[in-house]
């Protein structure tokens, strides 16, 4: 089907021509003639679908209606998403597609100076993409003007349940006009989720794409069966591989996202990483570099690298292992995006087993197992545990893989001994609070 059939008007569908799209994917082609026509929205789809455009694009034809390029520009349209990042990823998405339209925009996220965003805000714009917590602080500051709103948008809205976003969202949602049409997106549909969209949507139509937390089919998976202390030279040694030219790797904790960098780095493998501890800049920096191609390893947390958009990423490698079925599927939808194939590797220790077979069964496959050739299995382990995260496990509660129900089990790993059931936030624990 060609953009043409889909009812978007002329000086987008020359935007989304130049954005090198051919065709529309298919959450684009379910979930834009539905939004067309006025429809609240429930959007089940993993990042690199085009989930993206599959909002913004119908919301700017609307939006086009509706401006005049000399009139002042009241608040039309709200996206809320999870992390900086996304926001940061969803104004790039936004500004592409209105190219030919006068449409003005703002992001507003916490990190940053709020002067800047204030102004912009005072100055008009049509679209603001916002983090909910510094969206609130904004509001209470009487700095946003939502009367003239008609569409809302919460992306990620699993993850923003997960970030503790909702008492936030609701105090956002009770200031917008009740007469609005609000879409919402996620990778799963959860009981938590479901209960969001009675409150806030109304007959909503549900789009999902592909089978409920399946990994996109496009991404090969493979598992390198390994002890612990092996890890850091199984990565220096799958990457003398030249295919693994963009490759994401993620690490359960921040201080083992940064001591993976630096071994990296002192094999010559030029390295970023991605964390909550590193400054709004220095995320924003990594991210650049690692799209630019300056760096050739991208080293991220699970919370840091949710939603985060680069085309072209040749490999994910799980160094540690996902607690939560559904962060596997997360992290390794960031290869194999829009069709591009991609591999995820994961690096699985004795400790991981039970994790990895509850994983096979939400996935409902088995993970292919390799040995790596020409690589030393036989060095002994030190005899102090020299890695620094011994008990230093991240400390969650126990989360469902899938229903989310969170006061009946069953999730991913259910044989994990002492890992489960701890639900206070440890000081490693990232951006996560318990829900
Ligand atoms: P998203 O799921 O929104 O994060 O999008 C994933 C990637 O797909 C982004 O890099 C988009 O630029 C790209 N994309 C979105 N729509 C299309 C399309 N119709 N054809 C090709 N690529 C697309």
């Amino acid at each position: 089907m060609p953009f043409r059939a889909l009812g978007l008007e002329a000086n987008i569908l020359k935007a989304v021509q130049e954005a090198g799209y051919t065709e529309p994917t298919p959450i684009q082609a379910a979930a834009i003639p539905q939004i067309l026509l006025g429809h609240d929205l429930i959007g089940i789809a993993q990042t690199g679908t085009g989930k993206t455009a599959a909002f913004v694009l119908p919301i700017l034809a609307k939006l086009a209606g509706l401006i005049k390029p000399d009139q002042r520009h009241p608040i039309r349209c709200l996206v809320l998403a999870p992390t900086r990042e996304l926001v940061v990823q969803i104004e790039e998405n936004v500004r592409a597609y209105s190219k030919h339209l006068p449409l003005r925009m703002a992001t507003v996220y916490g990190g940053v100076s709020e002067r800047p965003q204030i102004q912009a805000l005072r100055n008009g714009v049509d679209i603001v993409v916002a983090t909910p917590g510094r969206l609130m602080d904004l509001m209470q500051q009487r700095q946003c003007d939502f009367a003239n709103l008609s569409f809302l948008v919460l992306d990620e809205a699993d993850r923003m349940l997960d970030m503790g976003f909702l008492p936030s969202i609701r105090q956002i949602v009770k200031a917008l006009p009740q007469k609005r049409q609000t879409l919402l997106f996620s990778a799963t549909l959860s009981k938590e989720i479901e209960s969001l969209t009675h409150e806030f949507q109304r007959s909503p139509k549900t789009v999902q794409i592909g089978r409920r937390s399946n990994p996109a089919e496009t991404v090969t998976q493979l598992i390198y069966e390994i002890p612990k202390h092996l890890k850091p030279g199984l990565l220096i040694h799958l990457l003398k591989e030249p295919k693994m030219d963009m490759v994401l790797v993620f690490s359960r904790m921040k201080h083992s996202a940064d001591r993976i960098a630096r071994s990296l780095e002192s094999s010559g493998i030029k390295t970023a990483t991605l964390h909550s501890n590193r400054s709004q800049n220095q995320r924003l920096r990594a991210l650049k570099d690692f799209k630019s191609g300056a760096v050739r390893v991208l080293v991220a947390t699970d919370i840091a690298a949710r939603g985060i958009d680069v085309d072209g990423i040749s490999h994910v490698v799980n160094y540690d292992f996902p607690m939560h079925a559904e962060d596997y599927v997360h992290r390794i939808g960031r290869t194999g995006r829009a069709q591009a194939v991609g591999d995820a590797i994961s690096f699985v220790t004795p400790e991981d087993h039970g994790t990895l077979r509850s994983l096979e069964r939400f996935i409902g496959r088995g993970i292919v197992r390799k040995r790596a050739e020409g690589f030393n299995y036989n060095v002994p382990a030190p005899a102090f545990d020299t890695s620094g995260d011994r008990e230093r496990r991240p400390q969650r509660a126990p989360r469902q893989s899938h229903g989310h129900a969170p006061s009946s089990g069953n999730r991913a790993g259910g044989n994990q001994g002492s890992r489960s059931g701890q639900s206070s936030r440890g000081s490693s624990g990232g951006n996560w609070r318990p829900r």
